[in-house]
């Protein structure tokens, strides 16, 4: 059994209007993306982290996060892409390459791993540092039964479908608007194939107006396959804006007693 998590920190963080990348930025004194990492860590559910960086912040990562932290279960550093799904796929790619060097060779490799049906991918946001054990636990246990599932909050706010202009086109239903998070959880060949056909359409998506920002909605487009919402935390937020990070700031305080 695996249970492998992406997690992504290859991102420039142009929100964040600061010359250090978000993922990377001090958090009481540690790097932001070093909360996640820690809880995976030391999980039970978790047995390995594949982390995805931008190509010049690897030798900072091995170095500075994975050395200095001491994360075993960190198994590779690759390069990302330019949107946060080819970062995706960079992830995706490195658990297919480490299959295939764990002794299932070329072609076999998607076989076998499609009849272990246990393999699950989990996919975080190295931004997003308030993750928990119990989260993971209810994603795994959710992830045996649907195969796909996601953190979520349900939305505190009314919620609007505007247009390009700005102008509000429709209201959905508050009861049933969620606020999406990662970890976002999918048994791994489902995964796979959800992004392998993405990056054959990839080049139709501006066509078609498709934006993809999370990994539930390449499942749910490509594969039709159901993704089931769990609950999260609105602690669980992404550290994406200078105001984040103050929030940031009093829930480490809370947390740790700090
Ligand atoms: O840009 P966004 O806020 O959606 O980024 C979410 C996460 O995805 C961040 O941790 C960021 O570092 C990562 N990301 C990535 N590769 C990209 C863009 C974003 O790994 N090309």
């Amino acid at each position: 059994m695996s249970n492998v998590a992406i997690v992504l920190a290859a991102g420039s963080g142009k929100r964040m209007n600061s010359d250090v990348k978000k993922q990377y930025m001090l958090l009481e004194g540690r790097p932001i993306i070093t909360y996640s990492l820690d809880v995976m860590e030391k999980s039970d559910i978790i047995t390995d982290v594949i982390l995805v960086t931008s190509a010049e912040d690897i030798d900072y990562c091995d170095r500075e996060i994975r050395d200095r932290y001491g994360y075993d279960k960190i198994r590779s550093i690759v390069p990302g892409g330019r949107e946060r799904y080819h970062s995706v796929m960079a992830g995706l790619d490195e658990i297919k390459r480490l299959k295939e060097v764990a002794g299932i060779s070329g072609d076999t490799a998607d076989t076998a791993v499609r009849d272990d049906k246990a393999d699950h991918v989990f996919i975080h946001d190295g931004a997003r540092p308030f993750i928990t054990e119990d989260m993971l636990k209810r994603l795994y246990e959710e992830v045996c039964l649907s195969e796909a599932c996601v953190a979520a909050v349900r939305s505190k706010d009314t919620v609007k479908i505007a247009n390009s202009a700005d102008y509000v086109v429709s209201t959905p239903n508050r009861e049933l608007t969620w606020i999406i998070q990662t970890p976002q959880v999918f048994e791994y060949t489902l995964a796979k194939e959800a992004y392998d056909i993405l990056r054959e359409e990839e080049c139709g998506l501006p066509c078609q107006g498709i934006v993809v920002t999370d990994d539930a909605m390449v499942v749910e487009t490509w594969t039709r396959h159901k993704v089931k919402l769990v609950e999260g935390s609105y602690e669980n937020i992404k550290v994406t804006t200078p105001e984040d990070l103050l929030f940031a700031e009093a829930i480490v305080k809370s947390k740790f007693n700090k």
